[in-house]
């Protein structure tokens, strides 16, 4: 059994992502910014279903945390084999132009620094090339890399076409090493994120002009995403799925 850590794991997509891994054999190492009790349930849910997992707290945008993370992860769970870079915020709602500069470096900080540090540290424990033994890395990115989120978010859109840059870049920096690197992209998905403050739950007003009228929910996400870390995806490297409904 090897271990896959999930940034974000506490809720949404990466909880869902981290109870599906753990059904499917992986040692899951939860990781949450600052909701320890809604890690801790996630980290119940799989013990009482049989599996392994313990929750970690640590801010993905910060390099000590991050190594920690990895460190502590491997320690009590065995040997790194997969990353899902889940953890993700969209930042301040509104206009470009009247987005407060600490808002949007938070929102580049977590949602691409966060996927590189991880990144990084996943890849000095996994590379056949360091006496690692291979292994999977799958990022959050959004179909808003295509969209550009106008009039919301297009900061964190910005944020989510980095992500696929460094999807292609990394893939191909590892092929040789055993690790495979893709991207996830969703679509409208009913997670807490849909929640922004003084504006409503976006499913509200978005889920019925889906071309499917609904929203996704978090597992359909998780199944790709499990699907990508599985050797069923062994010749995958470098792509991007869209889970988006047809969006
Ligand atoms: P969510 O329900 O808001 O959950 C976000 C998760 O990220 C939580 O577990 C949160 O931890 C964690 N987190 C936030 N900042 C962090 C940090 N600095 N360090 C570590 N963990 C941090 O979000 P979601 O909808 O599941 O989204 C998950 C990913 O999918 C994100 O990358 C998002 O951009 C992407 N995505 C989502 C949608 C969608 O429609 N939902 C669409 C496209 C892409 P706490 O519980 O401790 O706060």
């Amino acid at each position: 059994m090897s271990t896959l850590i999930v940034t974000g794991g506490s809720r949404g997509i990466g909880a869902a992502v981290s109870r599906m891994a753990a059904r499917r054999g992986w040692a899951v190492a939860v990781n949450y910014a600052s909701n320890a009790a809604a890690a801790d349930a996630v980290v119940q849910a799989i013990r009482a279903a049989g599996g392994r997992a313990e929750g970690f707290q640590g801010d993905v945008a910060d390099e000590a945390d991050v190594r920690a993370l990895f460190d502590n992860a491997e320690k009590a769970l065995g040997p790194i084999g997969g990353l899902v870079n889940n953890a993700g915020i969209v930042g301040p709602y509104g206009r470009l132009d009247e987005a407060p500069v600490d808002g949007i470096r938070r929102t580049l900080d977590i949602n691409i620094l966060g996927s590189i540090l991880c990144s990084q540290e996943a890849v000095r424990r996994m590379s056949t090339a360091r006496g690692g033994k291979g292994g999977a890395i799958v990022n959050l990115g959004s179909i808003a890399a295509d969209l550009g989120s106008a009039t919301e978010f297009v900061a964190y859109a910005t944020a989510k076409g980095a992500i696929d840059s460094l999807t292609i870049g990394l893939a191909r920096e590892v092929a040789k090493e055993g690790i495979r690197v893709n991207v996830v992209r969703p679509g409208l998905i009913d997670t807490e994120i849909q929640i922004v403050p003084g504006v409503g739950n976006r499913l509200d007003k978005f889920a019925a002009a889906m071309p499917m009228g609904r929203a996704g929910t978090a597992d359909e996400v998780a199944e790709t995403i499990l699907w990508l870390l599985s050797d069923a995806a062994s010749y995958i490297t470098g792509a991007q799925l869209n889970v988006s409904g047809g969006r």
